[in-house]
């Protein structure tokens, strides 16, 4: 182990012994790298991974998607892919291609899709290192879409400062001030990693009624235009709480819920369409 080594480089984690703590993996040579937070979970962090990746990718991106949140990996659900494995080669692991998307899950790892991934803090992390270095992404990818888990605990530290390269957060936060108040710590522990922001996601901003369409406010409104402001951070999108797109996801057809008739669509293209101009 090198003087300086905090002892979670990939080196250390996965293979023994740390010998270049700069080395960079695949994950790195991805040119952006996007990953999505939130400060608590049941907020639609990882629904907004999954419709920013999707919504890239029908612009023309090359687009993969990892989904390390290791207690609730809701990506394989999303997708419809639930129960299915990944496959390795020589080089390493082979990710599933969804609807043009390259699909990483540590749902996909597991023997049956409702276990429960029981593992140490320093056995995630060694597992965080081994797939950002052993996945086989191939070499033309746009976007990286990372859903991490929720929080700011130990995981989270140690794959924002283990990535490097072009990476940026998104906050997705609900409007009521409990989610907020943890969207607040998410938004110190970027600063405090000199992660960059690009800004802030507000989910289920209002319900929208199967029935008459109207839209109505769940929880309390404008809560992410006032975080937007305190923070300085821009509010890129408002999506709204529509039970049709939720029953798309639960039948794991988040991309056909992706379409212009349902609700979510517009506030999806929009926050794609601001990481495309700011990338151009
Ligand atoms: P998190 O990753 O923050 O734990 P999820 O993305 O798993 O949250 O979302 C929790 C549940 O809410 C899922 O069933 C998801 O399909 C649903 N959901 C999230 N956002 C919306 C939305 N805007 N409209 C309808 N359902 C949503």
């Amino acid at each position: 182990m090198s003087e300086n080594c905090s002892g979670n480089c990939s080196s250390c984690q996965s293979k023994g012994s740390c010998t270049d703590e700069k080395r960079e993996t695949r994950l790195d040579k991805i040119p952006h790298k996007i990953m999505v937070l939130s400060g608590k979970g049941g907020v639609g962090k990882s629904t907004v991974a999954a419709c920013l990746a999707v919504a890239l990718a029908r612009q023309g991106q090359k687009v993969a998607l990892l989904d390390v949140d290791f207690h609730g990996p809701s990506q394989p659900t999303l997708f419809g892919v639930a129960g299915k494995h990944l496959d390795g080669c020589e080089e390493g692991i082979l990710p599933l291609e969804v609807f043009g998307i390259r699909l990483v899950s540590i749902g996909l790892l597991l023997e049956n899709s409702d276990d429960a991934v029981i593992l140490r803090g320093p056995a995630k992390i060694g597992l965080l290192n081994q797939l950002f270095d052993e996945v086989v992404w191939g070499d033309d990818l746009d976007y990286v879409i990372l859903d991490f888990p929720p929080g700011t605990g130990d995981e989270a530290l140690s794959a924002c400062q283990s990535i490097k390269g072009d990476k940026s957060a998104i906050i997705v936060t609900t409007p009521q001030e409990v989610s907020l108040a943890d969207c607040r710590k998410c938004i110190d522990f970027c600063k405090k990693l000199q992660l960059p922001v690009l800004g802030i996601v507000e989910n289920m901003s209002c319900y929208v009624c199967p029935d008459c369409h109207k839209r109505h406010a769940l929880f309390s409104s404008g809560g992410g235009e006032s975080l937007s402001r305190q923070s300085g951070l821009p509010l890129l999108a408002s999506v709204p709480l529509d039970p049709e797109f939720l029953a798309a996801c639960d039948a794991g057809r988040l991309h056909q819920g992706l379409v212009s008739s349902f609700a979510v669509y517009p506030e999806m293209e929009k926050l794609a369409d601001t990481i495309l101009e700011k990338n151009a």
